[in-house]
């Protein structure tokens, strides 16, 4: 059993008499063989939290416990934890094989020939047995992650850390390593927290995420949960790609009214409105359904204009602006500023449907998929 839990920590620096609360209050239980990814904008504490894990820099107040013993003292080598660095710290002059196995012999009971053999199995589950031999200097991005994993492999630990591992990498191998990181961790089965900001890594890899902001904890969940039942307003816009329109509304009578549009809101959605009156409504921009022009029909359809078409692949974006945003001309290259219109959302749209800028269409958000929250407090209503 490897449980590790953070309970109510808190890491205060001083900066020249300066407070600065870089980690407020997290507490997260993270199970044993899970893998864990801590989530979210540069600054928000990400690297902190984990160099507190590892023991590299101290708690200013709670605890950290790995299967039940408060860790918070003790010295990084007898946390029993290995930690994966986004610059690898490999040493240049030492070959793989003494990269991986150096300190070995300090920190285990291990002799020499089983660390060579150790070694050799890992080098072999990384395929970078024939690199052994080689310098750091001497290997392509991808292989000098390869060892830095396999670095912390061979020290059989508890609890991995990695601080965003892949963010040197091009975007193809970067994906191609994600895959093969997650397959690791699953046969290692070795409890894993994952720093990364970029929500991508975060939704494809993780058991659970972990989304901080300002230091503070926003939300612990599974990627699916934090995708459609996000704790709050920041959670919704950072979950996703693209991100979630949102549009500020007032409640009147039954209906949210927005600059550009009145939503009328049925009985249920209502009594999840309760008291706020100050009210986001948002969407995700796959929920926006698109139809042809002049087939409004409900009183969540608008009329609307194509202000640029990106092309992704098997699916398009579709940024667009409501028709009674006095919209002119629109283009159908990648640059949504070019028609010199503001766009006021997105619509992702999938298949080979042909849309191009300057077109009409009919947008509807359903009241179903549509998510609210007190513009004021963030909170979460629908
Ligand atoms: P990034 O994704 O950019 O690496 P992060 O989420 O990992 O960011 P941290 O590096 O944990 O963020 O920093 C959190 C906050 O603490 C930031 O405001 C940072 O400026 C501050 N901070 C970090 N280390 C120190 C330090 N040694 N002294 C003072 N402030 C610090």
């Amino acid at each position: 059993m490897s449980e590790l839990v953070l309970d109510n920590v808190t890491k205060v620096f001083d900066d020249g008499g300066e407070d600065i609360v870089a980690v407020d209050g997290v507490s997260v239980d993270i199970d044993d063989g899970e893998f864990l990814v801590l989530v979210g904008p540069s600054g928000c504490g990400k690297s902190t939290t984990l160099r507190m894990i590892a023991g590299l820099e101290t708690v200013s107040s709670g605890e950290i416990r790995l299967d039940g013993q408060v860790i918070n003292g003790r010295p990084p080598r007898e946390r029993d934890i290995a930690m994966v660095f986004q610059s690898y710290a490999l040493y240049p002059h030492m070959t793989v094989r003494q990269n991986m196995s150096f300190g070995l012999e300090e920190s285990t009971e291990k002799s020499d020939d089983e660390i060579e053999s150790l070694v050799t199995e890992t080098g072999e589950m990384l395929g970078i047995s024939p690199l052994l031999d080689r310098k750091p200097g001497e290997l392509s991005g991808g292989q000098q992650q390869r060892v830095a994993l396999g670095r912390a492999i061979v020290r059989d630990p508890k609890v991995f850390l990695m601080d965003e591992p892949l963010s040197n990498l091009d975007a193809k191998l970067r994906s191609q390593m994600r895959t093969e990181l997650q397959r690791l961790q699953e046969d290692l089965d070795v409890t894993t927290v994952y720093v990364t900001h970029d929500q991508t890594e975060a939704m494809t890899m993780g058991d659970r995420i972990a989304i901080l902001n300002d230091g503070v904890l926003q939300q612990v969940a599974t990627p699916l949960e934090a995708y459609h039942q996000p704790a709050n307003l920041f959670v919704a816009g950072f979950i996703g790609e693209p991100s979630m329109n949102f549009f500020e509304t007032e409640l009147r009578g039954d209906s949210l009214v927005a600059d550009e549009f009145e939503y009328p809101l049925s009985q249920g959605t209502l009594d999840a409105v309760g008291d706020s009156t100050r009210v986001t409504l948002g969407v995700r921009p796959e929920d926006v359904e698109l139809l042809d022009s002049g087939s409004a029909s409900g009183d969540h359809d608008f009329e609307t204009l194509v202000d640029v078409v990106e092309p992704m692949g098997n699916e398009n974006n579709v940024y667009l602006s409501f028709a009674s945003g006095g919209v002119t001309e629109g283009t159908s290259v990648g640059d949504q500023t070019q028609s010199g219109n503001v766009t006021d959302f997105v619509a992702t749209i999938t298949g080979m449907r042909s849309m191009e800028g300057g077109q009409s269409v009919v947008a509807r958000f359903p009241e179903s998929a549509i998510h609210l929250f007190d513009t004021e407090s963030g909170r979460t209503l629908k």
